[in-house]
């Protein structure tokens, strides 16, 4: 539901009434910000809009995922770990929305440590679908960004942020109906972010359209000295992010090996029949051969990795020692990682995963040599419900298609294009490396024929 802005304070208010009123059963935020305080920052923001001098997020309330650090809340990453843990800094994301007048409005829910693609890992219970109530079911809203893509979905905020390492932004908003965007690897700082695995987490965001992911976007990437690795992305232009490309082709994906329910496939495939008759677009088959291999490779990735980052949480410095609270997929993967590590001789297995992310990553820049973007579903199954036992291979198979990306380090976004049954179902746009503008005019283009 848009809410009409009539001024900062007065949507802020509308937020706040809906959030008292429906986040019990969502369970879409972890902490809001003081009453007070934020209306003492949106009267501000008003003024400033009215002067002129005001930001480009003015007006723009936001909430932010409880991995990223915001000064004087909460970064508990929805762990006993880190309950009481409450940011000291800034992460540079925050800090750059905040120059930018966007407004803070609390900490939202998500897979505890962003292990998992259901939300329901959470050390503080599960998050709802909002999308899907009527579906006459309590079904998951996808994760880990799960309270980000629920928050916007339930409209309790105009954008989210979120983090994704292996579709934690897509898979979320894919199945709440909002649009979700992972940034090229390294374009958006990491400062701040608690990580799941360094070689492929990326901050992004998450709104209810295309434009305003975009606007999130622009403001938040970017070098930044305190990310070494981050870089300069070329600037995105926004007043033209409305013009249609013409000429491009469109790769769909070969999906052979990828468990698929038909459903989806077939709403996807009509989406790109008449998304390229409209716009003239020419569509060619391609394949990305070692795709089938890409979560086996990420989970070895992710799990070395984890197993390496959580250390630092031995109940010393930071809350609780990690191995005595955490649930169980944060066990499972510290245990996991600290096995592979000692197996590690003549780079068995980190170092042969790293090998195929390489693989992957230049069969990309190859299908990018005869394709300007390569669509697909963005998730190949419907959510499961609440509670729902599911084993391992099929929670880790919801990111078949969303995992690609991470390891080879482009961009994409999910849009929604459309319901099965009531339940939300996104497509898929990925573009090579840093070609966010391109990626976001075509996403404009399928969600003009929605
Ligand atoms: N679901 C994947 C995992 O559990 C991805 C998580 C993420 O992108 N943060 O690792």
């Amino acid at each position: 539901m848009e809410i009409k802005i009539t001024s900062t304070q007065e949507k802020l208010k509308k937020y706040l009434d809906k959030i008292k009123k429906e986040n019990s059963k969502i369970n879409a935020f972890l902490e809001l910000r003081d009453e007070k305080e934020l209306l003492r920052e949106a009267k501000a923001i008003d003024e400033k809009i009215k002067k002129g001098t005001a930001g480009k997020l003015a007006g723009k309330i936001i909430a932010v995922k409880a991995n990223i650090n915001v000064k004087g809340l909460h970064a508990s990453c929805a762990s006993k770990t880190l309950e009481n843990y409450k940011a000291g800094y800034d992460a540079t994301v925050i800090r750059k929305i905040k120059e930018e007048d966007g407004l803070i409005i609390g900490i939202t829910n998500m897979d505890e440590f962003a292990c998992g693609s259901s939300g329901e890992t959470s050390a503080f219970g599960p998050c709802k679908n909002p999308a899907a109530l009527n579906s006459g079911k309590d079904l998951i809203p996808g994760g880990s960004s799960s309270g980000s893509a629920a928050a916007v979905s339930a409209g309790f905020c105009d954008m989210a942020l979120g983090s994704d390492t292996g579709g934690s932004i897509r898979n979320p908003a894919s199945h709440c109906g909002v649009v979700g965007i992972k940034p090229t690897y390294s374009s958006v700082s990491r400062y701040g972010l608690i990580d799941l695995s360094m070689s492929l987490d990326q901050i992004g965001p998450i709104a209810k359209n295309v434009s305003d992911a975009a606007l999130l976007l622009d403001v938040i990437q970017g070098k930044d000295e305190n990310d070494s690795i981050s870089q300069e992305s070329k600037n995105l232009n926004l007043r033209d992010i409305d013009k249609i490309p013409k000429n491009i082709t469109i790769g769909v994906l070969d999906l052979e090996g990828i468990k698929m329910e038909k459903e989806i496939q077939k709403l996807i495939e009509e989406r790109i029949k008449n998304a390229s008759e409209k716009y003239k677009w020419k569509i060619k088959k391609i394949e990305i051969p070692h795709l089938d291999v890409a979560i086996a490779t990420y989970y070895l990735l992710v799990y070395v990795e984890f197993f390496s980052g959580t250390r630092r949480f031995d109940g010393r410095r930071y809350g609780k020692k990690i191995g005595d609270v955490a649930g169980p997929e944060v066990l499972r993967r510290i245990l996991g990682g600290s096995e592979i590590s000692k197996a590690e001789h003549h780079g068995r297995y980190y170092h042969l995963a790293l090998k195929t992310k390489k693989l992957i990553e230049e069969e990309f820049s190859k299908s990018f040599q005869d394709v300007d973007c390569i669509v697909s579903p963005t998730v190949p199954r419907l959510p499961h419900k609440i509670g729902e036992k599911i084993s391992v291979e099929e929670m880790y198979g919801y990111d078949a298609l969303t995992i690609p990306s991470n390891l080879a380090g482009n961009c994409a976004i999910s849009i929604p294009a459309g319901n099965i049954n009531g339940v939300p179902v996104g497509l898929q746009i990925i573009c090579d490396k840093f070609q966010e503008q391109k990626m976001l005019q075509t996403a404009r283009g399928f969600e003009e024929i929605e």
